[in-house]
């Protein structure tokens, strides 16, 4: 690039990241992933250490956050000491060419090492708060770092922050922490914002920023936020504690939430594990962090260091692999699913997301695709967070240069070429006899949560169903075995070893079978909840065909008139009902389950599972279940049980603060009178 274009390229950078920097800050409103305004921030950086004259003073390098909105209801304050930013580190030779700097700054003054604590950054909003004799006086949000908005009253419905502080108060305090929503609360929001027709937040962060922007405190404590104190700013009419460690305990003392996790360490090896630490709990913690931060613990030598004009240069935070990234959006496939309804899955130019490859996201639904109004050759933003499938956040409209073209929803099922039937907002193809429909149900048939036949995966069922060997749920108990064998990858151990487990499918626990029959509002649960009153396969098929099917069917706690309708029209089909004879006839012969038989032992206890345990999620909930027991996901006083395996974290603080029995697995073994779950 000769010098000319350099200066133009700083300009554009310039210019793209402040109109970033103001729809994240001020609107809440992301247009761009975090990685590439990230890669746009280091491009900056690295041109104006080059070019050093360049720097001015409205650069994004030289800020944080963004300037106040105009107009804002909130009343401006100054904060007494800046709210800056952090210097963010992608890799671990920047850490440790931090220390070096960090070294080289105190360059043999202070006359001891420095350390580092290590605390989680947890991905929320910032906010101060002001104590005057020990009362909370004033919250103000971060704003431009000199000036932020007082939102005192939303900051006092945030759970967990003191009113008023415990112990000996100081004649002022100020303190900085972040606020945040648990991610349980966040999809509840989303789901209940999508369900009332409104736009759901992008991510729990941009949930808070959205919440803490209203003038009406009662969304705060409704949607649960929460807040971990990080930094003891200004303290008064006492003696500060010597180190940052020391001052996190006396913040305790007040009556501060403080990260559950913090850590002093040497140099950048303690750095590098307390950051390895920190990402195995990344999937299990409630809240959302997005790295760690490593500060200068003592404060004396922190003095020494100082800042610059946006970071101090006594701390860094080492960032996580993101979880959103761009990518191209090449086609939208629509799949047939097993109950027939259509979704939308995004093909995308291959992008690595935290560690992996993703080719392919979901679109969720037809609304949804309108709604974004993404078009094939967009460039979009990609989420991929724990286990959950990737999805599209949205269209970046600015990357867009003319080329790109709407999707047009279809009329007809791609599969089998139906007529598109429509229920609300949700697309199906009604055809039962689709070829698409069938694969996904015996899919679901022979799956794990189902019947569990092992060995035959996903990618078996297409090679069978393309062999004609599989079409709808009884063939599975017919199945020509010499063609299975002559089948490519399928050896004589093989085939023997799914004989065997198609025999032992057979004797399938009946609430098992009812979920495995894929009827449409009918998951585990509620066939649980159906196999008390109705313990077989006949007297259900009885129930559903008989006078006043739906209110037997809605007498059963938990199920409705939708379900019950789906029910009846399901053992109200004759196909279905000549699969199902099909399927007595091979010999097929569900179980009743043990634990329906009576109460169990276990019946009316809560539990709560957290930490690895040794036997999947799944299969202690079932084994729970099975003994009558509730299986729940959030630690409350309404908890029996917490069964904590390795490495728990915020669930088992909780259930330990709320007096809640926790069991390792030998303990719920013994409560399953068994010698391990
Ligand atoms: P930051 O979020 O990277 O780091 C500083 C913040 O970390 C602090 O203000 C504090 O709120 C928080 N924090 C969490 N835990 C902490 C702890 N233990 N100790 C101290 N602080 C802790 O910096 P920023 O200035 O708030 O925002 C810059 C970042 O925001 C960028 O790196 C980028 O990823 C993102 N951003 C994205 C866009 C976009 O368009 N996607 C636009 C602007 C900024």
């Amino acid at each position: 690039m000769s010098v000319s274009e350099e200066k133009d390229r700083h300009e554009e950078l310039i210019q793209a990241l402040a109109d970033y920097d103001h729809a994240y800050h001020v609107l809440a409103q992301p247009k761009v992933p975090d990685a590439e305004y990230d890669r746009l921030f280091s491009e900056l950086k690295a041109l104006e250490k080059f070019h050093p004259a360049w720097v001015r003073p409205d650069s994004p390098t030289q800020r944080v956050g963004a300037p106040l909105p105009e107009g804002s209801k909130f009343p401006r304050v100054e904060h007494a000491a800046p709210m800056i930013s952090l210097e963010s580190l992608f890799s671990m030779d920047e850490v440790e060419a931090f220390h070096e700097r960090v070294l080289k700054g105190l360059d043999g003054e202070g006359g001891e090492a420095p350390n580092y604590a290590c605390e989680p950054k947890w991905d929320g909003v910032s906010a101060s708060l002001v104590y005057e004799e020990g009362l909370l006086v004033r919250a103000v949000s971060r704003g431009d770092g000199s000036v932020g908005e007082d939102i005192t009253p939303n900051l006092k419905a945030v759970g967990g922050v003191p009113l008023r502080l415990r112990g000996q108060a100081p004649a002022l305090l100020e303190v900085r922490g972040e606020v945040l929503m648990p991610i349980s609360s966040f999809d509840s929001l989303n789901e209940a914002l999508v369900g009332a027709d409104e736009k759901p937040f992008a991510n729990p962060r941009n949930a808070t920023a959205g919440t803490l922007k209203r003038l009406d405190p009662a969304p705060a404590a409704k949607r649960g936020l929460r807040i971990f104190v990080y930094e003891l700013a200004r303290l008064e009419g006492m003696t500060e504690p010597p180190t940052h460690s020391k001052s996190l305990d006396a913040l305790m003392e007040w009556g501060f939430p403080v990260s559950p996790w913090v850590e002093v360490v040497d140099g950048p090896k303690g750095v590098a594990a307390f950051y390895a630490a920190m990402e195995a709990k990344r999937g299990e913690a409630d809240f959302e962090m997005d790295g760690v931060v490593a500060k200068v613990d003592q404060k004396g030598l922190r003095d020494l260091l100082g800042s610059r004009a946006r970071t101090p240069r006594w701390a860094c935070a080492l960032k996580f692999a993101p979880r959103e990234e761009m990518t191209r959006l090449l086609k939208i496939e629509i799949q047939v699913g097993r109950t027939g309804r259509l979704t939308p899955r995004a093909h995308l130019e291959p992008v690595k997301i935290g560690g992996v490859v993703v080719r392919h996201a979901t679109l969720h639904n037809a609304r949804y695709l309108r709604e974004l109004d993404v078009r094939i050759g967009d460039t979009v933003t990609v989420r991929r967070a724990g286990d959950v499938i990737p999805q599209v956040m949205g269209p970046v409209p600015e990357k867009r240069d003319g080329s790109e073209k709407p999707f047009q929803w279809p009329g007809k099922c791609p599969a089998c070429s139906s007529a598109v039937a429509g229920k609300g907002e949700l697309q199906f193809c009604p055809n039962l006899d689709c070829p698409a429909q069938a694969r996904r149900r015996l899919q679901h048939f022979v799956s794990r949560g189902a019947l569990r036949v092992e060995g035959l995966g996903e990618k078996a069922v297409e090679l069978f169903s393309d062999a004609g060997l599989l079409s709808s749920l009884d063939s599975l108990f017919d199945l020509d075995w010499n063609a299975v064998a002559a089948l490519e990858g399928w050896g004589e151990k093989s085939v023997q070893a799914l004989r065997e487990q198609v025999e032992k499918a057979k004797e399938a626990d009946w609430p098992r079978f009812l979920f495995a029959l894929g009827i449409p509002g009918v998951g585990p649960e509620t066939a649980r909840a159906l196999c008390v009153p109705f313990p077989n396969l006949d007297s259900m098929r009885e129930a559903a065909g008989g006078d006043k099917a739906e209110q037997k069917f809605t007498e059963v706690e938990g199920i409705g008139p939708e379900v019950a309708a789906s029910l009846i029209s399901f053992f109200r089909e004759p196909r279905n009902l000549e699969v199902l004879d099909r399927m007595v006839a091979a010999g097929v012969s569900p179980l009743p389950s043990k634990s329906l038989a009576s109460g169990g032992p276990l019946e009316g206890s809560t539990f709560v599972l957290t930490g690895t345990l040794s036997l999947s999620r799944g299969e202690v909930k079932e084994k729970i279940e099975n003994a009558g027991g509730k299986v729940t996901s959030t630690v409350s006083k309404k908890t029996t049980f917490l069964v904590a395996g390795a490495h728990a974290g915020s669930k088992l603080e909780k259930a330990t603060a709320l007096g809640v029995e926790v069991l390792d697995e030998k303990g719920l073994g013994l409560l399953l009178g068994e010698d391990s779950p």
